[in-house]
């Protein structure tokens, strides 16, 4: 499903850069359930938004279900992105001034699904989540387990082939950590290929394989 050969990145500023992948390889298998973990600013949020096609590479080669993912223009982006990747943000990345909803129905808004339509689909993935009653609600109303929740529902609506999770866990309590992570390794059984970035080590024990990032390369897996 994914494969990486010889990834780099280096971040450039005025002054500096730093080069923070420096040769990555690595190959995911479709299904595969996988956490990266690594010290805080080892690049694991920059591999992670590589291969949901947020961000760019320099050097190298990524093929994303057999597709070399490389210069492609914005629009080719976001359809391959709409197509494959679910993105979930340790922060939950919810529009603040939409209820949980219309948060989840977004991608079909994009998508140009009729509101009538893609509010039936939202109210499935919501319902899902166990959320239903909480569809007219902002996040606001919310707690972070129930926003992390509504983040994945809408993650899931345009039904992708990879979820990629950032922290997920990172701002939530021990208990609900447990409840999001069994939730996520619920979707990894369905046939989701599933990679999550932590540094909780009760979070990647979940997953079937702990790959780790140091010195920009692979260092363990
Ligand atoms: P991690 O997620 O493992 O903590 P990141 O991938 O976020 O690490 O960051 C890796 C390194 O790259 C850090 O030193 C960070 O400061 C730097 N970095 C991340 N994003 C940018 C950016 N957009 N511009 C410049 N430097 C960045
Ligand atoms: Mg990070």
């Amino acid at each position: 499903m994914i494969k990486l050969s010889n990834l780099h990145k280096t971040y450039y500023t005025e002054a500096t850069s730093l080069h923070v992948l420096k040769g990555i390889n690595l190959t995911i298998e479709q299904g595969e359930y996988v956490a990266i973990m690594g010290v805080s600013g080892s690049g694991k949020s920059t591999l992670l938004n590589i291969l949901g096609i947020l961000d760019s590479y320099d050097e190298g080669d990524y093929f994303l279900n057999g597709k070399l993912i490389k210069n492609l223009s914005e629009r080719q982006a976001a359809k391959y992105r709409n197509e494959m990747i679910g993105f979930v943000f340790q922060s939950f990345n919810l529009i603040n001034f939409k209820n949980a909803l219309e948060n989840v129905s977004l991608p079909l808004y994009y998508q140009k699904v009729s509101r009538r339509k893609r509010n039936i689909i939202a109210m499935e993935y919501l319902d899902k989540m166990g959320l239903k009653d909480w569809a007219y609600h902002m996040p606001n109303e919310m707690s972070g387990g129930q926003k992390q929740r509504v983040a994945i529902a809408r993650a899931l609506i345009s039904r992708p082939k990879v979820l990629l999770a950032d922290e997920p866990t990172g701002q939530l309590d021990s208990k609900t950590t447990k409840e999001v992570i069994q939730l996520i390794t619920d979707l990894n059984k369905t046939g989701l290929t599933t990679i999550l970035v932590t540094h909780e080590k009760s979070v990647a024990e979940a997953t079937k394989r702990v790959v780790r990032i140091k010195d920009g390369i692979i260092d363990n897996d």
